[in-house]
C-alpha cells in the first residue's frame, strides 16, 4: 500500500474531540501513515495536547510554538511551557511559527520579535522549525536567514506565495509544504510554483480541520484527506502518486530527523 505522511495537522483541536480516535483510524485505512500534530494554537494547552497525542501513538509526532496570530497574549508563563516541551523526545519541530500579515492578528512587531526567539528556541533544542507564513515572505526570509534557520531545517508550511517565492525559499534550503489550497480552481499560480520546489524539498499536509481539498472542500478535514492534495501536487510535479507519496514521506521524515528516509 502507497504510504502517506500528513506533516501538519491540528487533530489536537477540539474540533476532533468527538471523534478523535475514528479520524485517526481512517487516516491510516487511507494509507496516511503518518502525522505530525502543531501544537500552536492558542495558549499552551495546543502544545501540550499535541504531546500527549505523539506519547500515544508511535506515528503521531508533535511541534510546539505560540501561532503568530497568537502571539500578542506570549507570557513568560507560556514561554516556560515552550522551553521545557521543546526538549520533549516526540517533538520533532518548534512552530508553526512565523508572520501573518494577511490578518494581522498580532502587531507586526511582536510577531517578529517572537517569530527570531522561535527560532532561538530551535536551535537550543537542535530541531527544525515549522514556518507559518502569509503575505509576509520577505520579512520572514530576512528572519529566516539572520537566524541561519537553514541549519536546522526550515518549513515553509501551507505555502501561498507566488512562483518567485519559491525560487527564493529553494534558494534558502527550505522545504516547501503545500496544502488542498493547491487543488482549488483559482490556485494556478501556486500549482505553477509546485515544479519549482526541489523535489528533495517537498511536502505536502492537511492543515486540518482547515482548508479540505476538492473534492471534500466545505466540510471540516481531516488527515486522510492529503490523498486528494497528493494527487494534484505529483500531476504539478510531473511524478507518478507513487514517487509523490515516497518523496514527500522521504523529505518529510528527512526533515524531522525520523527514520523513514
Ligand atoms: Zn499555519
Ligand atoms: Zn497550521
Amino acid at each position: 500500500m502507497i504510504e502517506l505522511f500528513d506533516s501538519h495537522a491540528h487533530v489536537d483541536g477540539p474540533e476532533f474531540d468527538a471523534d478523535r480516535d475514528a479520524v485517526l483510524a481512517r487516516a491510516r485505512e487511507a494509507g496516511v501513515k503518518r502525522i505530525v500534530v502543531i501544537g500552536a494554537v492558542g495558549d499552551p494547552s495546543s502544545a501540550e495536547r499535541s504531546v500527549a497525542l505523539a506519547e500515544a501513538d508511535p506515528n503521531v509526532w508533535a511541534t510546539i510554538a505560540t501561532h503568530p496570530h497568537d502571539v500578542k497574549q506570549l507570557t513568560p508563563a507560556w514561554w516556560a511551557v515552550h522551553e521545557r516541551l521543546a526538549r520533549h523526545p516526540r517533538v520533532v519541530a518548534i512552530g508553526e511559527t512565523g508572520l501573518d500579515y494577511y490578518y494581522d492578528h498580532s502587531p507586526r512587531e511582536e510577531q517578529k520579535v517572537a517569530f527570531a526567539r522561535f527560532i532561538e528556541l530551535a536551535r537550543a533544542v537542535n530541531k527544525p522549525v515549522v514556518c507559518h507564513i502569509r503575505d509576509a515572505h520577505e520579512d520572514a526570509r530576512a528572519i529566516l536567514r539572520e537566524g541561519r534557520a537553514a541549519e536546522l531545517g526550515i518549513v515553509i508550511h501551507c505555502f501561498t506565495g507566488t512562483p518567485e517565492d519559491a525560487r527564493a525559499y529553494a534558494e534558502l534550503d527550505a522545504y516547501v509544504s503545500f496544502s488542498g489550497i493547491v487543488t482549488y480552481k483559482t490556485a494556478q499560480p501556486l500549482r505553477d510554483a509546485v515544479p519549482l520546489v526541489p523535489r528533495n524539498r517537498l511536502m505536502i499536509e492537511t492543515d486540518c480541520p482547515y482548508l479540505s481539498p476538492i473534492p471534500m472542500r466545505g466540510k471540516r478535514n481531516e488527515p486522510a484527506n492529503v490523498v486528494h492534495t497528493a494527487k494534484v501536487v505529483a500531476q504539478c510535479a510531473g511524478l507518478t502518486y507513487e514517487q509523490l507519496a515516497q518523496v514527500t514521506t522521504e523529505n518529510t521524515c528527512r526533515v524531522y530527523r525520523l527514520a523513514g528516509h
